[in-house]
């Protein structure tokens, strides 16, 4: 049988690339190989690159009316067929259905935010600010704007930038994650079906060949990275030095604060959707509990009896957790769990000899819970996307802010109390960028917008909301006087600074 090919799509037709470098797809949950993927050299990248900068002044100058009406359709077709794109994503991802759903009903909510782009790109108008002179502003788009993206939102994480992107005018150039490249693929299909015209819809595929090709070519204004840390440095010095505007998302470790007043049955809920979720990989998971207090035994036996519970399992089956991405990620993961016992955690729930029946070759490892985890641990230190939750025990709820605050990263963070005051407290002290009072995994709906701070975000600006419709415009004021020589003679030479009557 021949394997299926996921090609790059460029002026609304999938395009192979004269490249034969090629990358496998795999099913996570049969270990199986089910596709490759085209990866571009710089010969593909500039082909897609150039669809996209010839296209980018007539939309760029297509009314209003008619960019919104695309996005409207775009949105009734995607509502329609989402079951369609979560069982792609569940294909390639492995996350269980109803949470491949999940994803793409907030990307959906990016969607619907672009479908009000009239109004959140109108500008300012003054009149008569000085004798006879009116000042307006607007916001014009960038041109050709590049969205690389990782694997573990294939279809949401770039649905936080192109509805806006496209919607403000630009055009876009997409770099799907190369372990789950179909999802986009299958998106460029339905904004044809939309009839977005050729050229402001396109599809990179590949790895650092194809991430460098965007930003290092001069067509390309901006770039939006999500992504690891250490690349979303990398993306930002190397495309800023190019003189790109860049905004490029990190990585997380994010904690949840639970103190002793919090209702425990509601934060071992939280604290088992929030970890284990997606199987821990969510830049919003939770991977840190911070035991404030007397609570961490009555916590953990919560959290313990409801993990027992958990069905691990291939997420086209109705489970609640599927494999990791892929075998090397998973051995990673593992790696770290047995750092975790070396360095003296106590392993409360192990689950790295989990077997799924019928399913021997996915990439599993089931959800892992560890006590007493101190922040010299690299089970504490590190970033580990997967399915482990460590409880770390702290004195005071001072203890546990100054702990979230000395981590370089600050993404998001939950706290669990029932103390108004101490919430007020907590979010004006903390450091991070999302914050949920009793909401394990505060991600901003689509008209606020998504960002962490210190090493989880390089650039100033943050996903969605009027941030990311600024992202991808930039601001013009213009000064105008109109002379009615009738009325008003020419007020002859005047050669000092002008100032305002
Ligand atoms: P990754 O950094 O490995 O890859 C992200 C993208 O960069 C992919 O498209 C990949 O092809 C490309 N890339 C990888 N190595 C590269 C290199 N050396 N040079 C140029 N490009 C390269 O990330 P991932 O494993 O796909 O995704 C998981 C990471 O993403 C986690 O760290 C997670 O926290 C983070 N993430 C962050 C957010 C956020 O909002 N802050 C959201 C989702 C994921």
């Amino acid at each position: 049988m021949t394997e299926a090919l996921v090609e790059h799509w460029v002026d609304n037709a999938r395009y192979p690339g004269t490249s034969a470098r090629r990358g496998a797809v795999t099913n996570p949950a049969t270990g199986k190989v089910t596709a490759s993927v085209c990866f571009a050299d710089e010969a593909d990248a500039r082909h897609v690159i150039a669809a996209a900068a010839r296209a980018a002044r007539s939309w760029g100058r297509a009314s209003l009316s008619t960019r919104v009406r695309i996005m409207f359709r775009f949105r009734e077709l995607l509502n329609a067929r989402k079951e369609e794109l979560a069982a792609i994503i569940t294909a390639e991802h492995g996350k269980a259905l109803d949470d491949a759903l999940g994803e793409v009903t907030r990307g959906l909510e990016v969607v619907e935010f672009a479908c009000g782009m009239p109004h959140l790109l109108k500008g300012a108008f003054s009149e008569s600010v000085s004798t006879g002179i009116n000042v307006h502003s607007k916001r014009q788009p960038l041109g050709v704007v590049g969205i690389i993206s990782p694997f573990n939102f294939p279809a949401m994480v770039p649905m936080w930038f192109y509805p806006i992107a496209i919607g403000a005018g630009n055009t876009v150039v997409v770099k799907p994650s190369e372990k789950d490249p179909s999802a986009l693929l299958w998106t460029a299909e339905l904004w044809k079906e939309a009839g977005l015209p050729d050229g402001v819809f396109n599809v990179l595929q590949g790895d650092k060949v194809a991430v460098d090709a965007l930003l290092d070519s001069p067509d390309v204004a901006a770039v939006s990275f999500v992504g690891s840390t250490p690349i979303a440095q990398y993306v930002y010095e190397r495309a800023t030095a190019n003189g790109k505007r860049v905004q490029a998302l990190g990585g997380a470790k994010n904690h949840m604060l639970v103190m002793p007043d919090a209702d425990l049955d509601v934060v071992a809920d939280a604290a088992v959707n929030a970890g284990f979720g997606s199987a821990g990989e969510r830049c919003m998971a939770i991977s840190v509990l911070v035991a404030v207090g007397p609570v961490a035994d009555d916590v953990i036996a919560r959290i313990t009896s409801r993990m027992a519970k958990l069905r691990v399992g291939d997420g086209t089956l109705g489970c609640d957790m599927g494999p990791l991405v892929t075998a090397a990620h998973r051995d990673r993961v593992a790696s770290f769990v047995d750092a975790g016992v070396q360095a003296g955690a106590k392993l409360v729930v192990d689950g790295r000899d989990i077997v799924v029946d019928d399913r021997p070759d996915g990439f599993w490892l089931g959800p892992t819970l560890f006590d007493h985890v101190t922040p010299d641990m690299t089970v504490y230190t590190e970033e580990i996307f997967g399915p482990v939750l460590s409880v770390v025990r702290v004195g005071t709820y001072r203890d546990a802010v100054d702990l979230v605050n000395a981590n370089p990263y600050g993404n998001g963070v939950a706290l669990f109390t029932r103390d108004g005051g101490v919430a007020r407290d907590f979010e004006q002290d903390v450091q991070v960028g999302m914050i949920g009072v009793n909401v394990p995994i505060p991600v901003p709906m689509a008209y606020y917008s998504f960002g962490g701070w210190k090493s989880s975000l390089f650039g100033d600006s943050h996903a969605h909301g009027v941030e990311g419709v600024h992202f991808f415009t930039r601001g013009k004021v213009v000064t105008s006087r109109w002379v009615d020589p009738a009325t008003s003679p020419s007020s002859g030479l005047a050669l000092a600074f002008p100032t305002h009557d």
